[in-house]
């Protein structure tokens, strides 16, 4: 029998999979539905300009993706794909919070420190609170919500500070977010070192980021990727499992599943096993919160004094001067994060309230000639508290899950995504399915 292994989901998480099995001499074939490798992190072509289907920003901390870029890029130097910088969080004239060179924590101390659009008992009072968290070892109840744990935290480090994190971070707004999972990010920023809270901002385009490159990886160690290939059923027997799509039935040794956590009950028989039906009803208690991007061009450099900027979150909350990011001059991408009233309208008008936006910034910007917003409706699972999680690995032998959602470490994020799916292949070998 075949000891090949499929993968269900050329995502971030299906791609980190294969490149750990592949690496590990294991034959696999991915399984995509879209013609684009990447999932919720790919590029998309938009009236014959190339870009993602939303902005995305990586920090220091996401070690498992770094460490597999460094495997699928080999010698390509770091600086081709990202600028990375030391955290500096900038709303002009308003907020700014940037981190000195120094070793964490004091990184972190003296920026809090020198924080712009704080008063000096707004400083001390966040920087107390940074410090109880830390000693606490950045443990918190599991019910508890984001704006819970801030109850004591000035009014202005909330607004300036903390919810734009925690939306930037979790995509889940204050009220509901888990505080654990908050604290989780905060951690891996900041607890060890300073490097862990830089901000890595892609050059190039996500897919060419990890998915292509983990294909030309896996391909060449015998690996199959079948784009466009929607897999609509696995039936899992003692001996292994047959794919079925496109009306060919095949058979694998195992399968792993990494599909987003809304795709999972379209693949997968509650009944097969207890760990399938309890999955089946975790996801089932998601919600999801959308992000939009809008990118427009303006014929002539943005001229923004960072690459990343904070807005005021009306409607756009974050801005990317793609031209300092090797895209075309003029070229900005603005995020809006979570369900926010003002961008439940349509995309024209969305357009047209962030250009208004960018002009009271940048006041003698010309009109726009190209503007698209996309919005990914379900761009993550809502990471509110108490939330139970599959957990990435075997569901019955032979048949392995991975994706964002079943990281409990990251919130859904590129990195909770490649460490479950590191995760799952590594389970998979261990078990040698
Ligand atoms: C707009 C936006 C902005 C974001 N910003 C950030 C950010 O700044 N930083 C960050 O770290 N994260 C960010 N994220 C989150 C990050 O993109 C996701 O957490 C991550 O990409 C999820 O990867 P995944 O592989 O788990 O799932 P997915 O990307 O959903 O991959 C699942 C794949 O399975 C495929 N599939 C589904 N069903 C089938 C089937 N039956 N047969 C074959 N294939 C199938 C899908 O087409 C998809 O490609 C953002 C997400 C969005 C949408």
């Amino acid at each position: 029998m075949s000891a090949r292994v499929a993968i269900i989901g050329g995502g971030w998480a299906g791609m980190a999979a294969a490149v750990t099995l592949a690496g590990a001499g294991r034959a696999v074939t991915v399984f995509e539905s879209a013609r684009v490798l990447g999932g919720r992190g790919r590029r998309v072509e938009l009236g014959g300009r190339r870009v993602d289907n939303g902005q995305h920003i990586l920090l220091g901390a996401y070690a498992q993706t770094l460490s597999l870029l460094r495997t699928v890029h080999g010698e390509r130097p770091e600086r081709e794909l990202f600028d990375r910088r030391r955290l500096h969080l900038e709303e002009p004239g308003v907020f700014r919070l940037k981190t000195p060179p120094l070793p964490a924590p004091w990184h972190l101390a003296a920026a809090l420190l020198t924080a712009r659009g704080l008063s000096r008992r707004e400083r001390l009072a966040t920087i107390a609170f940074v410090r109880r968290l830390k000693r606490g070892g950045y443990r918190c109840a599991a019910q508890l919500t984001v704006g819970a744990l801030l109850t004591d935290q000035p009014e202005a480090a909330v607004q300036l500070l903390w919810a734009p994190l925690c939306l930037a971070a979790l995509n889940t707004p204050i009220d509901t977010a888990s505080a654990q999972m908050f604290l989780n990010v905060l951690r891996a920023a900041f607890a060890a070192h300073a490097r862990d809270s830089e901000m890595l901002i892609p050059r190039v385009d996500l897919t060419a980021l990890f998915p292509a490159p983990a294909a030309a990886y896996v391909e060449a160690r015998a690996g199959e990727i079948r784009s466009g290939s929607v897999v609509t059923r696995i039936v899992v027997d003692a001996d292994g499992v047959n794919v079925v799509s496109a009306a060919r039935e095949e058979r694998f040794a195992a399968a792993l599943v990494a599909v987003g956590p809304h795709q999972l009950e379209h693949l997968l028989a509650p009944a097969a096993s207890d760990a399938i039906s309890a999955a089946l009803a975790s996801v089932a208690a998601f919600a999801y919160e959308p992000i939009y991007t809008t990118y427009l061009h303006y014929p002539r450099p943005l001229g923004s004094p960072l690459p990343m900027l904070k807005l005021h979150g009306d409607p756009g909350q974050w801005l990317f001067d793609r031209g300092q990011l090797g895209d075309a001059p003029g070229l900005a991408a603005v995020v809006i994060s979570t369900d926010m009233p003002a961008a439940r309208v349509e995309h024209g008008v969305l357009t047209q309230a962030i250009d208004a936006q960018l002009r009271r910034l940048i006041p003698d910007l010309p009109p726009p000639d190209w503007a698209q917003t996309i919005a990914e409706r379900r761009a993550t699972y809502a990471c509110v508290a108490g939330l139970a999680h599959p957990a990435p690995g075997a569901l019955q032998p032979r048949l392995y899950l991975a994706g964002d959602y079943t990281d409990s470490a990251f919130p859904a994020t590129l990195e909770a995504a490649t460490r479950s799916g590191v995760a799952a292949a590594r389970q998979l070998l261990a078990l040698r399915a």
